[in-house]
């Protein structure tokens, strides 16, 4: 089924890009300011073809930058009135992905950071750090 979406929605999908959103470009950033090397865009497990925002691989430290739409942020989730059924669905299956990749990544002893797109990049950076000192 091909989802009829409307201009908002389809603006915000055309933005969405597996690297360098702009929130994931200010952490990077940030993080670099504050001399911190990682790898980007990596999955953090051989077996699982889910790539983390920002990896630490020696600390086994995986960073995610969720989009307040696209993972249902609590503050800002919002759901496009058509195709309701579709985008309920489909917005609940990021969720459920989401925990499901946290629960691989912790069976294998990684730690997970998730910060939201919404949080600025020095927030975000302040939660990444206490991950990885
Ligand atoms: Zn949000």
């Amino acid at each position: 089924m091909k989802p009829v979406t409307d201009a908002v929605t389809s603006a915000r999908m055309s933005r969405q890009r597996r690297v360098g959103t702009k929130p994931e470009i200010a952490l990077r950033r940030e993080l670099h300011r504050r001399g911190k090397r990682f790898f980007v865009d990596r999955a953090p497990l051989p077996g699982l073809r889910r790539r983390a925002d920002i990896v630490f691989p020696r600390r086994k430290v995986a960073v995610y930058v969720d989009g307040c739409f696209w993972h249902s942020c609590p503050e800002h989730a919002t759901f496009p009135k058509n195709n309701a059924e579709f985008w309920s669905a489909k917005l609940a299956g990021n969720v459920a992905r989401d925990r499901d990749t946290d629960e691989r990544l912790r069976a294998a002893g990684w730690t997970v950071v998730r910060v939201w797109e919404h949080e600025g990049a020095d927030s975000a950076a302040d939660l990444v750090l206490r991950a990885v000192t």
